[in-house]
This record gives C-alpha cells, sequence and structure tokens, in this order.
C-alpha cells in the first residue's frame, strides 16, 4: 500500500516505518524535524535496505499537505506527528492543543478529499486517566490531568465523529501503553530533549553517567513493592502493531490497547536494567509526581483476537536494547549535552 506517515522520523514512527517497509509498503515520510533528525531518514534505508520518500513539512500546515496529497494516491495515513510532553503541556497548553489538533483536523479533511481509505492515530493509555487496570477498550475515559493527554482524547473525538460521517473510512485508535526499547541495530531509538521525563531514558543517562540518580518518585503506592506500575511494551513490538492494523482490511472505527498486559513497577524494572545490563543504578525515593496513577496496564485480548497482534519482546530485550542505544549514541546526537 502507498502510505503516508506524520511524524516519522519520531521514535515510534522510526520503528514503524522499518517495519512497514519490510512488508513492502510505499512509504513517504513527513516530519517538521521538530524532535527528530534528518538522519534517521538514511538510518532507516540502512536497516532496511529500501527506500522512503521525506518531505519537512509540518501538519498544521494544509496548504502543504494538500499539494502532496494532490500528487500521490494514498492508501492509508499513519499519524504519528504531534508533540508529547506532558510537563511542557501543562505550562504550554496552547502549543499542544494548536499542534495535535489542527495536525488531526488536517489528517481527517485530507483523508476524506483524496479518498484515503484508512487512518491510524497514535493514541494512548493516558485518555484512561485514573481508572481501574487492567484497561478494557471499553473502560471509560475518565479524566485527563493534564492537557497532552486531553489532546489524546479530543482527537480521538474528532476521529471517530469523522468516521460517523463518512463511513468509508476506516479508523484506528491505537492506545499506546508505554514504549521503551530500541531498535537491535542500535541506529534507532529515543533521543529525549533536555532532562527525560520518562523512567526509562533516565535509567540508561544514570547508566552512562549524564545523570548522578534516578528519582524514583513514591514507594507509598498500594501497589507490592509501592512504586508505581506500568504496562512497558518493546517499541519495536508496538510498531508491528500498526502493520497489523493497517493489513487487517478492518472497516469502522477499530480501536485497540498496545501493551503487554503485564504490570512491571518502577523498582522492578531498574532491578531488570541492572541484572541484564550489570550496572548499578544508583536512585533515591522521593515524593509522588502530581498527576502519577499508581497502575496502568492493558488488557491486550482485543487486540490478538482481531488482528492476531501480541507483544513478543520481553521486559528484558526491552531494558538490553535501550542501553544499547544510549551506549552507541554519539555525542552530536544526543540533544542535551
Ligand atoms: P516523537 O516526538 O519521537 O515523534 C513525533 C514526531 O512528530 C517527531 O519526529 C516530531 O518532529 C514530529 N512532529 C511533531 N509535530 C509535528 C508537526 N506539526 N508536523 C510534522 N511533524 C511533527 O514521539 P513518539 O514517541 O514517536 O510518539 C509518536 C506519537 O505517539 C505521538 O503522537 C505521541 O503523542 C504518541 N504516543 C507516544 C507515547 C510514548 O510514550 N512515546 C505514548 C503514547 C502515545
Ligand atoms: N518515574 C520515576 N522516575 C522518573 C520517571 C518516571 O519514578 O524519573 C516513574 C513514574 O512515576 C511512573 C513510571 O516511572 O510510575 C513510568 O513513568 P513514565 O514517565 O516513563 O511514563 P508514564 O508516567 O507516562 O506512564
Amino acid at each position: 500500500m502507498k502510505i503516508l506517515v506524520t511524524g516519522g522520523l519520531g521514535y515510534i514512527g522510526s520503528h514503524a516505518i522499518v517495519q512497514l517497509l519490510i512488508s513492502n509498503h510505499e512509504i513517504t515520510i513527513i516530519d517538521n524535524l521538530s524532535n527528530s533528525q534528518k538522519e534517521t531518514h538514511k538510518k532507516i534505508k540502512d536497516i532496511t535496505g529500501k527506500n522512503s520518500d521525506f518531505y519537512k513539512i509540518d501538519t498544521t500546515n494544509y496548504a502543504k499537505l494538500d499539494n502532496l496529497c494532490e500528487k500521490h494516491n494514498f492508501d492509508a495515513v499513519i499519524h504519528f506527528a504531534g508533540y508529547k510532553a506532558v510537563g511542557e503541556s501543562i505550562n504550554e497548553p496552547l502549543k499542544y492543543y494548536f499542534n495535535n489538533l489542527l495536525s488531526t483536523i488536517n489528517i481527517a479533511k485530507l483523508a476524506i478529499k483524496y479518498d484515503i481509505n484508512t487512518i491510524i492515530f497514535s493514541s494512548s493509555a493516558t485518555v484512561y486517566g485514573n481508572g481501574e487496570s487492567p484497561f478494557t477498550e471499553k473502560s471509560p475515559l475518565l479524566e485527563r490531568t493534564n492537557p497532552y493527554g486531553e489532546t489524546k482524547a479530543m482527537c480521538e473525538r474528532i476521529l471517530i465523529d469523522t468516521q460517523k460521517a463518512y463511513p468509508n473510512l476506516s479508523l484506528f485508535l491505537l492506545r499506546y501503553f508505554n514504549p521503551i526499547g530500541a531498535h537491535k541495530s542500535g541506529l534507532l531509538g529515543e533521543i529525549p530533549n533536555g532532562i527525560p521525563n520518562n523512567l526509562v531514558p533516565y535509567i540508561t543517562q544514570v547508566a552512562k553517567g549524564k545523570r548522578e540518580k534516578l528519582q524514583i518518585y513514591g514507594n507509598d503506592y498500594n501497589t507490592p513493592d509501592g512504586t508505581g506500575i506500568r504496562d512497558y511494551i518493546h517499541v519495536v513490538d508496538l510498531a508491528k502493531g500498526h502493520v497489523s492494523a493497517l493489513e487487517s482490511n478492518r472497516t469502522g472505527i477499530n480501536i485497540y490497547n498496545l501493551g503487554t498486559g503485564k504490570g512491571t513497577s518502577v523498582l522492578e524494572l531498574v532491578n531488570a536494567f541492572e541484572k541484564v545490563n550489570n550496572i548499578k543504578i544508583p536512585f533515591e525515593i522521593v515524593s509522588r509526581r502530581p498527576g502519577d496513577i499508581a497502575v496502568s496496564y492493558a488488557d491486550v485480548s482485543k487486540a490478538k483476537r482481531e488482528l492476531g497482534w501480541e507483544a513478543k519482546l520481553t521486559l528484558e530485550d526491552m531494558v538490553e536494547d535501550a542501553w544499547n542505544f544510549e551506549k552507541n549514541l554519539k555525542k552530536e546526537e544526543n540533544k542535551n549535552d
């Protein structure tokens, strides 16, 4: 299929493109490089040996997108482009509402205008708010604690309403749990901007000696060891979920949790990292991070049943590959040196 991938040079998008190229799809990437590097395009080629097109286009720029869609006959669009930093979204909400909502509206408009059959949207477990795990796709969408999460819930709504008005459109809302890890080659992975907000990028920077110690946000949650529990999924498994959705030929509105179905605590993750990589991670327990929930993990049975997809890689694979990527990162590639 001919696929437009927005935000395709980012962390998840680049891994998804590798899998899509392996499955022989024809890929056009657009990205404004606000949180990615142009060199990633070449790395995708190095890994797959296959070509893809790249255009530096901002998804909020309707005219440029329109011009691109007019020239191509896309069968599907996978929409990764967006801002994702929770803390920043609290301080700069309008930046988040503008970028994430306008990009999604533009993609939906163009899908209708050019008869692009399928939209796959990057949603998040954050739409479930402070609800009860395991989350199923039928779990209520409770109040989000930050504007980033709110943009995901709003974009879901926008796309669902669009699909209802244009029933020929196949819509996939993929709710990612906690993607971590990196491509085995060490070429693709996550390069956080500034001090990492997320647990695993922080741990790998401590392992590298860039940060002194990890702060664990609270050990007084109602969990077996008191630290927060999340459903960590290897980014390569997550990437494959997009291929499964695309190739399923399903119609209508399709919502799937993409996770492993297993919860792992912060301390369990730190222990796994130390054991697999044989590196000590110094840490201190500090107070809870505002907005964090105690436990979040997925019920993944729907994706398995309907898409035939399930995560295969283990927590050990995830922490090994995350460290392999950080270890090989050259100084000039690191945005926070
Ligand atoms: P990322 O920041 O690495 O990738 C997003 C890409 O989109 C970047 O390359 C960035 O340059 C680009 N981009 C942003 N705004 C753009 C615009 N207006 N026009 C063109 N390009 C633009 O993030 P990621 O981790 O790969 O996440 C991809 C998607 O998945 C995002 O929508 C994110 O909200 C969602 N998501 C991520 C996670 C996670 O933990 N990483 C979890 C749930 C959902
Ligand atoms: N966490 C932590 N220290 C950090 C970053 C995260 O203890 O420096 C904890 C956080 O409280 C949560 C888990 O690690 O329980 C995963 O956090 P992350 O930000 O990676 O994902 P999210 O909170 O978005 O699920």
